[in-house]
This record gives C-alpha cells, sequence and structure tokens, in this order.
C-alpha cells in the first residue's frame, strides 16, 4: 500500500489546518507576534481526517474538515484534493482528532504547550485551559 500526506503545502485552499469543506481553520492557532506566522496548536475537538483512495491500491490521509462539513463516507473527495492526485477517487474512512491526533491531547503535552505559550509570548495558563476544555470534548466529538 502506497501512503501520501494531505494537506499538501502548496498553497490554497490546501492550507495545512483549513478545513476542505469551507476553507475555515480546523486547527486551534495562535499568531507568532514575531514572526507573524500563526502557529498550529493543536486540531479543533470536532475535526474529523478522511482517508481518501488513490491509484490501485494507495491512501491519503489527513483530508481535514470539520464533522458538519465532512461528506458521507464513499463521497468523491474535494476537488482540490483530485487536481492534486488525478487518481483520487473517495473518503473511504475518517478519523476524529482524539484518535488522529491523540499525542497533541495526551497529558504529556501541557508542557509543550507551556513552553511555547512562553515562546510566543502568551499567558500559559489560558491556553492550557482551552486546551483542556477541548480535550474534555473530545470523547464527545461527533462521529461521522
Ligand atoms: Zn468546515
Amino acid at each position: 500500500m502506497q501512503l501520501i500526506q494531505f494537506p499538501s503545502p502548496l498553497g490554497p485552499p490546501a492550507v495545512p489546518g483549513k478545513c476542505f469543506g469551507c476553507a475555515s481553520s480546523v486547527w486551534r492557532r495562535l499568531d507568532n507576534l514575531r514572526t507573524r506566522i500563526p502557529e498550529l496548536l493543536w486540531p479543533d475537538h470536532r475535526a474529523v481526517f478522511g482517508v481518501v483512495a488513490w491509484g490501485e491500491d494507495g491512501i491519503a490521509t489527513g483530508i481535514a474538515l470539520h464533522a458538519e462539513c465532512a461528506p458521507p463516507v464513499g463521497s468523491v473527495a474535494p476537488a482540490v484534493v483530485r487536481a492534486q492526485v488525478p487518481t483520487a477517487t473517495t473518503i473511504v474512512r475518517y478519523e476524529t482528532a482524539g484518535d488522529r491526533y491523540a499525542a497533541w491531547f495526551a497529558s504529556e503535552r501541557e508542557g509543550f504547550l507551556r513552553l511555547l505559550a512562553q515562546e510566543l509570548g502568551v499567558d500559559p495558563s489560558g491556553l492550557i485551559e482551552n486546551w483542556k476544555r477541548d480535550r474534555e470534548q473530545l470523547v464527545a466529538a461527533v462521529r461521522v
């Protein structure tokens, strides 16, 4: 089996962290005031990640979508995906944010987020509070 990774870094609308349905963010992000580049913090707890079949036996992972923007399993892959990978066909399954990015929600991540907050010059306690709230809601995340 061959694997390819989406989203592509090749520019809009396949920008990392954007929903392939509505093009708004599916990741929590924070602007780095020095570099002006938004840092991806963790995926929205309601995000789902489509696995797309392509070619003979390939799958592409990580088509990020809000649960409410996600077409049913078996749907044709979004046009932007088919434009990049002409042999892409259908969405074969979804992974939830909690499944796919479990490490981003693991308790060990808190230390990293505290360091990141310091580096970005923001109050770590607010950031950690938001992260914990999203973690708690993961179990209740919508399944497509
Ligand atoms: Zn969306």
